[in-house]
């Protein structure tokens, strides 16, 4: 494996790094109170090629790779200190695009992509339901095909840009009796009759990344919006869910590369006792134990990237990546409170909201627990 970046790769970082210090530098603070989200920034990067960078050049993307893609993620999440609209870019990009990207038919990748990288078309995923979550698969909202239509009934809950989505890809049971293998996706556009997203959720973190819960009562849905082939649900569902596990916590490591050299410039300013804090070895080590897991952590986000590029199964290194990140911002997140003392705690030192916004990562696209569950079964145990 080769990390270095080609002449090209560098000229595209170097562009994502101006462009979310000169374009995303906004203020949080109140953004995060009154969970706003910035469509107008969510509008920018989707203009700079963000949403589209994993998609082909024909569909109005940048055609980038994956290993490209997950840096230039990284150095967003860097720059850019809104968690949220981070999380509802990868979202997007992870749980909408890719799966059209693999499984979309050419009517519908035409249909729907150059709207998803441009950003006028929002999109999502609908998987967790009340009484299917690590469990998806035993999901109960139904699809019955009448005529040219599937008519979709039942609900779904925690929809990240649920509120405010355009199409969002639904997975429903076609034919229980056959389990897993009887589920099927749709991409249920906004209009449908019959669907209901207006209930928001309000949540601790990722505040301005809006959340919903959603209703399907006799909802209509055309038969060409079937994704793939019916029954092909699950399959469908685990081969996007393991590119997500893999990436979408990209732009995080950047988060803790920005919140590292924080602290290294408290620790270096504060003083106490006569001395700088980083002078005390317990301030020290925390910042040291930092800059591990951000390593660990590009370095597992890039294998696993790289993986894929190369075509290669990544179950086991999505799976580990997510784990790894997610756990690394977290303790990094906890670190950077404790480093920075009571200011720490204060919102206006901006660094709760950053462990606010890091606790989700280890719930969703698999919590914790099931991220080890799959490392386990894929090492023999
Ligand atoms: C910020 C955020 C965004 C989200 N976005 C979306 C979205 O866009 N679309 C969507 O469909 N869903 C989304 N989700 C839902 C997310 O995927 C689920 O919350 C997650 O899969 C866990 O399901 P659950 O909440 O029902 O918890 P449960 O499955 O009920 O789990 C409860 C606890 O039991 C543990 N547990 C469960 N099963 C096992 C097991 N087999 N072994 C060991 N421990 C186990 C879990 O790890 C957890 O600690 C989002 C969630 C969050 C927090």
């Amino acid at each position: 494996m080769d990390f270095s970046w080609s002449d090209q790769q560098r000229e595209l970082l170097d562009a994502v790094d101006r462009f979310a210090k000169e374009q995303l530098a906004y203020d949080m603070i109140e953004n995060d109170r009154h969970a706003v989200f910035n469509h107008d920034a969510w509008m920018k990067c989707a203009g700079f090629g963000i949403h589209g960078l994993l998609v082909s050049e024909e569909y109005g993307g940048l055609g980038q790779d994956p290993i490209t893609t997950v840096a230039a993620l990284e150095r967003l999440g860097y720059g850019c200190k809104d968690n949220g609209l981070l999380f509802s870019i990868n979202a997007h990009m992870w749980t909408a695009i890719i799966p059209l990207v693999y499984n979309g038919s050419e009517a519908q990748k035409k249909k729907f992509l150059p709207g998803l990288c441009d950003g006028s078309i929002i999109g999502g995923n609908a998987m967790s339901e009340p009484n299917s979550g690590s469990d998806a698969f035993s999901l109960a909202t139904t699809a019955v095909k009448k005529g040219d239509k599937y008519i979709l009934n039942g609900s779904k809950i925690f929809v990240t840009n649920g509120p405010i989505a355009d199409v969002l890809l639904v997975f429903a049971v076609t034919d229980k009796s056959k389990g897993a293998s009887g589920l099927s996706a749709f991409l249920v556009e906004k209009d449908s009759p019959g669907l209901d997203l207006t209930h928001k959720i309000e949540k601790m973190g990722v505040r301005t990344s809006p959340m919903g819960e959603v209703f399907f009562t006799d909802c209509e849905v055309p038969a060409e919006n079937l994704l793939g082939k019916e029954g092909a649900g699950s399959w469908l569902f685990t081969r996007s869910m393991t590119w997500e596990r893999g990436c979408i916590l990209a732009a995080s490591v950047g988060t803790m590369q920005r919140l590292f050299e924080t602290c290294i410039r408290y620790a270096n300013e504060r003083k106490q006792g006569g001395q700088a804090i980083g002078k005390f070895q317990q301030v020290a080590g925390k910042i040291v134990d930092m800059k591990m897991r951000i390593e660990n952590s590009r370095h597992m986000l890039y294998q696993c990237a790289w993986a894929a590029g190369h075509r290669k199964a990544i179950y086991l290194e999505a799976a580990m990546a997510k784990l790894q990140i997610s756990e690394s911002w977290v303790k990094c997140c906890e670190d950077a409170i404790q480093i920075h003392g009571g200011y720490g705690y204060m919102v206006e030192y901006e660094v709760e909201r950053e462990l606010r916004d890091a606790i989700g990562s280890k719930l969703y696209s698999g919590t914790s627990e099931i991220q080890r569950n799959i490392i386990a079964s894929l090492i023999g145990l």
